[in-house]
């Protein structure tokens, strides 16, 4: 690559369609327009990823933006009340397309990441209108050629950065802006987890983008005063539920933005990822909207690409189904449905073992290069893959697994298969039960490693730096996949879909995409376990106390008391302090409330690997089931409920 480093590995740099994104200033009003001035500048340079679709001559561009100084960026003309030196410069060129917060759960509440959102939308934004002017005249086309799908909150400004382009520049009546806006934009909703839905202190949007600020006051007003009091005349108290802006319950606390309000008002769709979470989206999250709006909160259940998760990351099981399939599966997964006929065929069912386990004699060199563990091909790959958050319930895992030591411990002549479990993860850096968590199972698995008496009937490995290369190499090589979140929390998923794809059986709660994956596969063909989403609320109107289930349950007992001596670390007594609070303090995601039928669901597993011609069926009837799970059956559901495209 000429010209210096490459920020984007396999883009090209675009110096001709560079945008300026202005910040901070003030608005200032003459003859009735509004002037943002005295702005700070920032430049977007384009960097270009071209995106190539399979069995196509169209090659997409996935437009990239890199965040620089203007030249001759004057610091001496800069706010020195606020930024003296060059804190400024340095913080917005060198950062603002640097720095990925990698919190998916709660908000960073730093300046720059509310800039780099900004900066984001609004240099995407510029760069669409420009090139719908270069093709179109006047405003009439826009809302027939353009969608927007916000994905998730984090480019909510886009709602207000429209309006202004509409109104300040074009002169649109705010009406006729909201129009624009609720033709274009549509929203998904990626999570239910309160902590995760983004709010902005409105100090802070008002500083960075007054001129923003004035324009959702503008829409608030109008939402209130127009929508809401038609629906619901005189009823204060609802304006105030469905506010843009939240009023703190502390008169010392800020006025929060809301940005999943400015959203769903903004946009002419909302989805949720599974039938379930869209279900609770509208149920739990926003039901005065969906009472408001009645046809606006859809679904679209996620999908993943068969190209990436199958084809490419399994070439041998892509070939055993090319070999047994006519037509082309790889852009039309339906197909698979076929396979089912060849479930119970032994020399079909040998076949895809045998790949399954070439799949795997791969990923155990894998293993003992990154954490030096050999493991047997032949054991059961339970594999766990997936960030790290308590929801997510790798803990309950953990706990099962060092059960599984104990009764080995008990009787070394436990008629039970070999397993191997595998953990990769990530924690957000801030996540201290998360990182507690990676650290107990990291500490459990070097101890049970190296235990001779239990003579490699159980192995678990952490691998390191999980990423979606990592993922390519597990996935195919997975005998038992677990998606145990606490009911309700999961909003989809979409690791499930991979396993399952890739024939690898199910351990499961009813939560996420995982309850449209049974009613694929059928009940038989899946390991559902636990608590379901109306269990978890009848629990918890209850009163639900750990503490109870921890004296009543003998093993569970036994393991958190183990866990607890310090003899998995004896150099740090109270190395799992964290994770051993959350668990008997609060356990607020009920991970010892599902423990026991966690495991009678894995004492399941192992009896049907006790009968291979029924695992090999269950796994050949997973794999030949996951056609409505591809990625290209989602598009077509987006093209149809909510871009309105023709397909
Ligand atoms: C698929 C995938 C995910 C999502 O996994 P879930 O189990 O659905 O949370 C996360 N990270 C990587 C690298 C993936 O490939």
């Amino acid at each position: 690559m000429p010209g210096g480093k490459t920020i984007f590995p396999g883009a090209l740099k675009n110096r001709k369609e560079k945008q300026v994104i202005r910040l901070y200033g003030k608005v200032r009003e003459v003859d009735g327009k509004k002037l943002w001035e005295d702005t700070q500048e920032v430049l977007g340079v384009p960097w270009d990823l071209p995106i190539t679709g399979y069995n196509t001559e169209r090659v997409n561009t996935l437009r990239l933006w890199e965040g620089r100084a203007t030249e001759g960026f004057d610091l001496d003309s800069f706010d020195a009340g606020r930024y003296q030196d060059s804190r400024f410069r340095e913080i917005l060129a060198e950062n603002i397309s640097q720095v990925l917060y990698p919190n998916d759960s709660h908000p960073e509440g730093k300046e720059l990441r509310f800039i780099q959102q900004y900066f984001f939308v609004a240099c995407s934004l510029a760069d669409l209108i420009a090139r719908y002017k270069r093709e179109h005249q006047g405003w009439e086309e826009f809302t027939r050629k353009v969608v927007i799908q916000l994905n998730d909150t984090h480019p909510a400004i886009a709602v207000p950065e429209l309006m202004r382009i509409l109104m300040d520049e074009e002169d649109f009546v705010f009406t006729r802006a909201l129009e624009v806006c609720r033709s274009v934009f549509c929203y998904t909703n990626h999570t239910l987890l309160p902590e995760a839905l983004e709010t902005w202190p409105q100090g802070l949007v008002a500083r960075v983008l007054p001129r923003h600020m004035q324009l959702i006051y503008k829409l608030n007003y109008h939402f209130l005063n127009k929508e809401v009091e038609v629906q619901w005349p005189g009823d204060h108290q609802m304006k105030r539920r469905l506010s843009i802006i939240e009023e703190p319950t502390n008169p010392a606390e800020p006025q929060m933005v809301r940005m999943a309000y400015l959203s769903v008002i903004g946009s002419h769709k909302v989805n949720g990822v599974a039938a379930l979470h869209s279900m609770l989206v509208k149920a739990n999250l926003f039901p005065e909207f969906d009472q408001l709006w009645p046809e606006k909160i859809v679904n679209v259940t996620n999908g993943v690409t068969p190209r990436r998760w199958l084809a490419n990351c399994n070439p041998e099981l892509a070939e055993l189904i090319d070999q047994t399939l006519s037509g082309d599966w790889r852009s039309d997964l339906a197909q698979l449905s076929e396979l089912k006929t060849r479930a119970d065929d032994p020399q079909f069912q040998e076949t895809f073992a045998r790949i399954k386990l070439d799949n795997k004699k791969h990923l155990a060199g894998v293993i003992d290069e990154l954490c030096g563990v050999k493991v047997n091909p032949e054991a059961i790959f339970d594999v766990q893959i997936k960030r790290l958050h308590e929801y997510k319930r790798q803990q309950l895992n953990l706990l099962h697994i060092i059960a599984i030591y104990r009764r080995l411990l008990e009787d070394p002549d436990l008629d039970v298969p070999q397993r191997v479990f595998i953990f990769a993860a990530k924690a957000a850096p801030g996540y201290l039960v998360a990182k507690n968590i990676i650290y107990a199972i990291n500490r459990v698995a070097e101890r049970v490693n190296n235990d001779r008496r239990i003579r490699d009937k159980l192995k678990a490995v952490f691998l390191p730096n999980y990423r979606v290369s990592l993922a390519e190499k597990i996935i195919p090589a997975a005998n038992v996949s677990e998606q145990i979140s606490t009911a309700g929390f999961e909003a989809s998923g979409t690791g499930n879909m991979k396993f399952a794809l890739n024939g690898a059986l199910t351990i499961g709660t009813l939560d996420g995409a995982n309850v449209e994956i049974a009613e694929e596969v059928g009940e038989d063909n899946i390991f559902i376990f636990g608590k379901t989403v109306d269990d978890v609320s009848d629990l918890r109107q209850r009163g639900y106390n750990p503490r109870d289930v921890y004296q009543h349950n003998e093993e569970l007992k036994a393991v958190i008391d183990w866990l607890a001596s310090g003899d998995f670390s004896p150099d740090e007594p109270d190395a799992f302090r964290p994770l051993l609070e959350s668990l008997l303090d609060s356990d607020y995601f009920l991970t010892l409330a599902d423990y026991q039928s966690y495991s009678d669901a894995h004492d399941r597993i192992v009896q049907a690997w006790k009968n291979p011609s029924h695992w090999w069926r269950m796994a050949i009837i997973n794999t030949a089931s996951m056609g409505k799970f591809s990625s290209d059956r989602s598009i077509v559901d987006y093209c149809k409920t909510i871009w309105n495209i023709e397909v």
